[in-house]
């Protein structure tokens, strides 16, 4: 049963009930009797009518069949009032009008115009047959009857008529109106709904963090990108200025405010941003925020962690660089290689000419000697530069890191003032790779740790599977590095070291990295280096 078909049938009920006990107590308390039967009559029947109006709405579903059945029902009724209370004499015929008005604005123009159309046929067919005496005058008029003219009739029924029309067309129109009103609303509050969520969707699941910042510098909304980069609560952001939130110094904000008021878009990257400890590249863009209005409504901070891909970056790089270096110097060892060889055979004949004195006989011998030297580091270069095809077996690891340092701590690298620490467990540990390479990576890393402790100290060489990978520590308490000796680590000839030749970490890197692993430095400058290799266990 449709809401208004039920409050339809409860405003009539209450209406009868009150009228029937209005009439019930005015008849017990004026003396004099009154004509009230017919009012009894057309309280029952409502009431029966009632009863056929709840079995139809639990029968047929539709709405509008139910209600124009209800309508039609009171206009019966109301006809029944009219004509007991005096057909044309009758003031109760404002009744059709109720009818009407309920028909217009539940069921629109067409309930409207047919509500009229039964009222001005109910109210028109009664008069008439009263008037050409088919139905009699009813006995219990409460109203005077008066003298009805022809003229009186035709009047009266006409400005009847004419009022349910209009009753009709303008009521109907009225709730049309509001009917085509109120869809527009529930179509604009949904799309608007819609937006919202859309708008809320986009924030929240781009990858990049936002920040919306007032025109007083505040921050004051982040969505959950924006606190997973900073690493922060958003609480811990929200009403912040902007300058504390590590993107700004103040000089800076204040300088970038004038170009955004300007209607410009501030970029910018920061390499040592510090993020929960630790350092992180975030790139970012400011933009001012309007309304669609056209307001200032603050500014827009979106960015990005850069940290990863700056890695990549310059591992790329380096990759290039080392590639390029790699080619050239094998290219110039050949070239040495060759009238190297010429000299030493040359110089190899000279000797064995039986004119040359003694002390010329010593010169030619240190000719020799010398060449053999040097072509012997250029075959050393040229391995380290272009590394033989790695043969890759199963070995064992931590065996071959125990060879290594056993042997470095037998070699002329070590004083009496230092030592070395294992901490090497498994003390065994299978992995598949070349191990003469991975061999050499372990020996050009632990004697760099020596060398940079000249003065003595500990190198600590710790091993520890994690992960999916085998990882060897190998940390001393030597000068350490500045960042820009990090950074420049692994690049071909830079050596801080007295005879160095800056080549074994570009090789080590090499290696590592041709057998799927990696290598990680920290160090502090005057505190000391830890340099970790990770090899991936299959
Ligand atoms: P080399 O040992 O021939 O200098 P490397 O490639 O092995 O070349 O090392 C390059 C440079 O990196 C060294 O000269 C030194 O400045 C720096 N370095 C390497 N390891 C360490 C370390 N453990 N502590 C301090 N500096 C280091
Ligand atoms: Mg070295």
């Amino acid at each position: 049963m449709s809401s208004d078909t039920r409050l339809l049938m409860a405003v009539r009920v209450v209406v009868v009930t009150t009228l029937l006990l209005a009439a019930l107590i005015i008849q017990y308390t004026v003396a004099e009797v009154l004509p009230l039967n017919y009012l009894y009559t057309t309280a029952g029947v409502t009431f029966a009518l009632t009863l056929v109006y709840i079995a139809l709405a639990m029968t047929v579903p539709s709405r509008s069949i139910n209600l124009a059945v209800q309508v039609a029902g009171d206009l019966v009724i109301e006809t029944l009032l009219v004509y007991f209370t005096g057909g044309l004499d009758s003031p109760f015929s404002f009744l059709y009008l109720v009818s009407v008005i309920t028909a217009s604005t539940l069921l629109y123009r067409r309930g409207g115009l047919l509500a009229a159309a039964g009222a001005s046929i109910g109210y028109g067919v009664l008069v008439d047959l009263m008037y050409y005496g088919v139905l009699p005058m009813p006995e219990q008029s409460m109203f005077l009857p008066t003298a009805w003219s022809a003229s009186r009739l035709y009047i009266n029924m006409g400005a009847n008529f004419a009022g349910f029309y209009a009753t009709a067309l303008l009521t109907s129109f009225l709730s049309e109106k509001l009917k085509r009103a109120s869809a527009e609303l529930d179509v604009n509050r949904q799309n608007l709904a819609e937006l919202r969520a859309l708008n809320q969707n986009v924030i929240e699941s781009i990858p990049s963090g936002l920040i919306t910042i007032t025109p007083q510098s505040i921050a004051s909304f982040i969505n959950p990108a924006g606190a997973a980069i900073l690493e922060a609560q958003p609480l811990a952001i929200l009403g912040r200025p902007i300058t504390e939130l590590g993107f700004f110094t103040t000089e800076e904000w204040a300088e970038a405010r004038e170009r955004l008021d300007q209607g410009r878009v501030v970029r910018n990257e920061i390499h040592d941003a510090e993020v929960a400890g630790h350092q992180r590249s975030i790139g970012f863009a400011v933009s001012p925020l309007t309304t669609l209005e056209g307001m200032s409504a603050g500014y827009t901070l979106i960015f990005q962690d850069l940290t990863e891909m700056k890695k990549l970056e310059a591992e790329l790089r380096l990759k290039d660089r080392m590639a390029a270096v790699g080619e050239l110097s094998a290219g110039i060892a050949h070239e040495i290689r060759n009238p190297l060889a010429a000299i030493a055979g040359s110089v190899q004949i000279l000797k064995n000419s039986k004119s040359l004195s003694q002390q010329e006989q010593r010169l030619m011998s240190i000719v020799l000697k010398e060449s053999e030297r040097l072509n012997k580091s250029i075959s050393d270069f040229l391995r380290f530069v272009r590394p033989q095809e790695k043969k890759p077996i199963a070995f064992d690891v931590a065996a071959s890191l125990s060879e290594t340092l056993d042997l470095l701590a037998n070699s002329s690298e070590l004083n009496e003032r230092h030592a070395i620490q294992r901490e090497i467990a498994p003390p065994s540990f299978p992995l598949v790779g070349d191990a003469d390479l991975i061999r050499q990576v372990f020996w050009n890393i632990a004697r760099n740790a020596m060398q940079a402790m000249p003065n003595g100290g500990v190198l600590t060489v710790r091993t520890q599977v994690d992960n999916g990978s085998y990882k060897i520590v190998f940390a001393d308490n030597g000068r350490g590095m500045s960042h820009a000796d990090i950074q420049r680590l692994f690049q071909p000839f830079r050596t801080n070291f007295p005879s160095g030749t800056g080549l074994g970490m570009a090789i080590s890197y090499r290696i590592v990295q041709e057998h799927g692993g990696r290598i990680e430095v920290a160090s502090t400058e005057g505190v000391g280096t830890a340099i970790t290799v990770a090899l991936p266990v299959n």
